[in-house]
């Protein structure tokens, strides 16, 4: 598959510092597809026909609402609604009906096979809209395009490579995330040659980590008020993003 390269984005969040330059994309991405789905396009019958028919999952419904454009998200998810009452009326008669005739019934030693059946389609059904999400999908594609970028920079910009070489590498979940599309963008010998780079980077940064998080639990003793916090601020949220993916407001 051939990916559109996004040099620039990657560079730029590169040279932000941060523990994870992907996180940084990641939640630009976001940012922007949240935008794109409260904004004018959503009136757009195709976007429309889209979210009718994926929706998002609920972390992203979350930042849907966290936004706070009430117009937009309410006329959005009164189709979205009108659409679920449409498939999943029938299924909820159907099981209804099924329970109220079993009901009639005295003595009824187990449940009846066709209601749980019922209740296991509705079931079904509930956790695949839970699952498939426009949001989701749109980063995805997003950042199948960073990872590529990102392994086609290092193999044609020495600079980039000596950049990635200096940085603090990838949090856990985007370095999992980068390797099939690695594998993608370079032959095999440039990969091994990648991955062991690769591999050096993150024992490197993860050492560093984990003495910026000790210092950082040293300094709530006493007798180290007076010491300075070198590196350590803020290592417990730089850690749970290294280990999640999950990048926190740094203060
Ligand atoms: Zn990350
Ligand atoms: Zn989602």
């Amino acid at each position: 598959m051939k990916y559109e390269l996004e040099t620039i984005p990657v560079w730029d969040a590169m040279r932000e510092g941060t523990e994870c330059l992907f996180c940084r994309l990641e939640e630009q991405s976001r940012s922007r597809y949240i935008d794109f789905y409260l904004g004018s396009s959503v009136m757009n019958p195709e976007t429309r026909q889209r979210v009718n028919a994926s929706g998002f999952c609920p972390a992203h419904y979350g930042d849907l609402v966290a936004r706070r454009k009430a117009h937009g998200l309410g006329l959005m998810t009164h189709t979205y609604l009108l659409e679920r009452q449409r498939e999943m009326v029938p299924l909820m008669e159907g099981l209804r009906k099924k329970c109220r005739a079993a009901g009639e019934k005295k003595l009824l030693p187990l449940l009846p096979k066709e209601i749980r059946a019922g209740q296991e389609e509705l079931a079904r059904y509930v956790a695949e809209k839970e699952r498939s999400c426009l949001i989701c999908d749109d980063v995805s594609r997003s950042m199948n395009r960073y990872y590529y970028t990102l392994a086609y920079l290092w193999r044609q910009d020495e600079d980039f490579r000596i950049a990635l070489t200096g940085s603090k590498g990838l949090c856990l979940h985007h370095m999992a995330g980068l390797f099939p599309l690695a594998e993608e963008a370079l032959k095999p010998a440039e990969l091994v040659r990648f991955l062991g780079d690769l591999m050096e980077l993150q024992e490197k940064n993860l050492e560093r980590l984990e003495g910026e998080l000790h210092w950082f639990t040293q300094k709530f003793d006493s007798q180290n008020n007076d010491k300075p916090w070198g590196n350590s601020q803020n290592a417990h949220k730089r850690t749970v993003q290294k280990l999640t993916g999950r990048p926190f407001e740094l203060d």
